[in-house]
């Protein structure tokens, strides 16, 4: 069995992050008519708007915004966007969106996931609560390769016209101004906040409540069925594990509230639940 590990910390939110961003609106009056001026870089220095961050929240943002004719540049501090993988990788396909979010508009326009990005179409979740006895239920998912499925939305915002500039971390927004890690400033007429759980403007205007649930998990080979798994109780005290079967492998995690661990680490509650797997998986 091979595996690959990745630990990051993750906040529970009340609200869906995959589709959340939250702005900051900056009034069109107080900007320069030249607001689209070429800085020393060659760059425009102003613009309509400014996404910080380009995952799926400031990607998506980014192809709306500028196929309705708007300068959009997103700012990304990694290299390459979507890399390193921190995902479950699991997303309801557009139909059981639907089903789940009637009054939505779209769907098929907002999420347009390409088929290379899907690693495994999935019917079944089972949710196995603490008697160990499973829930089937019917659900229409996608397991992702997240990494692919980034790089594509990142390509559609590009197609509409989008400009990325990547490998440069924000580090504050004052008023309509973005300031760089490198000392360097730009300047938009609207700041769009989508830097997901570090995001700069979040934390920055926005003093709402969070969970802290670390969260640990690995891609790990074998043969592991088709249906999706969520685990509750004693294996993720104050969160859950999950097993996603892709088309090859599994992508596997566990998620914990610490002040329910009783003094296990995460990585005795992910390697546990694993185990479990790496024993049968194939
Ligand atoms: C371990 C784990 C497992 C998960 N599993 C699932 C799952 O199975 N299904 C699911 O739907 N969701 C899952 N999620 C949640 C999902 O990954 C997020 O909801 C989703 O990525 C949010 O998208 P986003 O575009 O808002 O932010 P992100 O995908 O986090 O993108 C934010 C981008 O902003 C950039 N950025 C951040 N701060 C700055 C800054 N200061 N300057 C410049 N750039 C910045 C980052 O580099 C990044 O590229 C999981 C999350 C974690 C951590």
């Amino acid at each position: 069995m091979r595996t690959r590990t990745h630990g990051v910390t993750s906040n529970n939110r009340k609200k869906v992050e995959f589709c959340a961003y939250s702005f900051k609106k900056w009034s069109a009056s107080r900007t320069s008519s030249a607001w689209l001026t070429k800085g020393r870089d060659g760059m425009e220095d102003q613009w309509d708007i400014i996404i910080i961050g380009g995952g799926p929240a400031g990607s998506t943002t980014a192809r709306y915004a500028a196929s309705h004719g708007r300068k959009v540049l997103v700012v990304d501090g990694r290299e390459n966007i979507g890399s390193p993988l921190q995902c479950g990788e699991l997303v309801p396909s557009n139909e059981e969106m639907k089903r789940l979010c009637p009054k939505v508009p779209e769907i098929d326009d907002l999420f347009q996931t390409p088929d290379e990005a899907v690693s495994k179409k999935t019917e079944i979740m089972k949710i196995i609560p603490p008697s160990g006895k499973p829930l089937s239920f019917k659900f229409d998912g996608l397991v992702l390769n997240r990494v692919k499925h980034d790089e594509a939305l990142v390509e559609l915002a590009k197609k509409s016209g989008a400009t990325y500039l990547t490998g440069k971390r924000v580090v504050d927004v004052i008023d309509n101004k973005v300031i760089l890690k490198d000392g360097s400033e730009i300047t938009g007429k609207i700041i769009v906040g989508a830097g997901g759980h570090h995001d700069v403007i979040r934390r920055k205007y926005w003093d709402e409540e969070s969970l802290n649930i670390p969260v640990k998990f690995q891609l790990i080979e074998g043969e592991f069925g088709d249906d999706l798994e969520l685990h509750f109780g004693t294996v993720a005290p104050g969160g859950y594990a999950w097993m996603f079967p892709k088309k090859s492998g599994a992508n596997i995690g566990v998620g914990i509230q610490r002040k329910f661990s009783k003094g296990k680490s995460l990585n005795g509650y992910t390697e546990s639940f694993i185990k479990e797997y790496g024993d049968s998986a194939t």
